[in-house]
């Protein structure tokens, strides 16, 4: 059975109404990666003459593999924390790419350290001498294990830069911190979205690549214990894929937003308990919950304001957790990744994931015991 991706495509566009980027030429790094990748399908879709580079640490080929034959489309295997320069006009640069995993933390700090800072001067210095508008996609983890719950934009943050997130945590923080520079001193357009937990088609489920809704579902799916970490009681604020990427292009294309730093995530809290029950649920799994030691520095709470996306963007999560879920859910069965047998004994797909993913190393991850 095919997944239809155009459902998502189509739910984006029609919340973007008339927002435009027709003939535009937008750059994104990290295009292959989930969101990346939905990205480069919507601005297609909007007319938008599209560039996407990727080194393949964790994006796939295969998320935008279908677009390769568009005109609108360029696909630049390449690592943003090395220089690259365009002959073209762009118009705006989106800055996306990073490892985003917590067990990747751990294995590719320096890489997630280069990509935040050398990477995204990079991608400061091509706007900069475009004279395009850049949109730096930051996130929830600038604000550390948070003590002010909800959070607003306002709040400085509570970060171990020493801990396991810290190289992840503090390279956004300094990511910010280079936008802030280069809008200061060089008067640059720029805006940069805090993204908070984002799920759907196309996130890995895989190694380290996996975050708790995807690691849950291939869980459930395959009716092995659902590892919990602590009690479960920690939250989350979960946002469906379709309502990030029609954020984010409503930060970057709204001349109003111009310089702004804007939350981007669901106001909805859910506990990671909570979540397991939900997919154990729509899967119809028999898995059993079992608890797992927390990680040290992991964030207790995690829910934003978005008073100033409802102000400025004028936009506001749309899908509730159980319809995204289901749509995940969906799209894990169809694209067969549900099936014990591929998955860990076919040679086929051992060799599409190395193809896929030239001079990446295999995963060692091991849940804890
Ligand atoms: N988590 C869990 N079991 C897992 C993976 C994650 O309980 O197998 C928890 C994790 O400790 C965290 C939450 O789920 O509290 C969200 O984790 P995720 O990796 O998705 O992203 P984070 O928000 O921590 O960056």
């Amino acid at each position: 059975m095919a997944w239809d991706y155009k459902r998502e495509v189509e739910a984006i566009q029609r919340h973007l109404g008339d927002l435009s980027f027709q003939e535009q030429r937008i750059l994104i790094t990290g295009g292959a990666g989930f969101l990346g990748s939905w990205m480069c399908d919507v601005l297609v879709s909007k007319g938008a003459e599209v560039v996407c580079i990727d080194n393949l640490a964790s994006g796939l080929r295969s998320n935008v593999a279908h677009l390769l034959e568009s005109k609108k489309f360029r696909f630049i295997e390449h690592d943003i924390s090395e220089p690259i320069s365009f002959s073209e006009k762009l118009d705006l640069v989106v800055h996306m790419a990073s490892r985003a995993s917590p067990f990747e933390f751990e294995h590719y700090p320096i890489e997630i350290l280069k990509a935040n800072t050398l990477g995204l001067m990079n991608s400061l210095e091509i706007a900069r001498h475009n004279d395009a508008r850049i949109l730096y996609t930051s996130t929830s983890e600038t604000y550390g294990n948070p003590q002010v719950v909800p959070t607003p934009e306002s709040y400085f943050g509570n970060v171990n830069a020493l801990g396991p997130r810290g190289c992840y945590d503090e390279a956004k923080r300094c990511g910010e911190a280079y936008v802030t520079a280069y809008k200061n001193q060089y008067g640059l357009d720029t805006r940069t979205a805090r993204i908070f937990n984002t799920y759907g088609p196309r996130m890995r489920f895989d190694g380290i690549y996996g975050r708790a809704i995807p690691r849950f579902v291939d869980q459930a799916l395959h009716n092995q214990t659902i590892t919990v970490f602590g009690d479960g009681s920690q939250t989350r604020s979960f946002t469906y894929l379709t309502d990030q990427i029609e954020g984010l292009l409503r930060l970057a294309a709204l001349d109003r937003a111009k310089g702004c730093v804007v939350n981007i995530g669901n106001d909805k809290e859910t506990t990671i308990l909570e979540l397991a029950r939900k997919v154990l649920e729509l899967t119809g799994s028999h898995s059993e919950i079992a608890y797992y030691p927390l990680p040290k520095d992991d964030p207790l709470r995690r829910r934003p304001v978005i008073t100033r996306a409802r102000e400025i963007l004028g936009w506001e999560p749309k899908v509730p957790l159980e319809e995204g879920l289901s749509r995940t859910i969906e799209w894990y069965m169809a694209a067969n990744l549900g099936k014990p047998k591929e998955r860990e004994g076919s040679r086929a797909e051992d060799r599409s994931r190395k193809k896929d993913n030239a001079g990446c190393r295999r995963s060692t991850f091991q849940p804890r015991a």
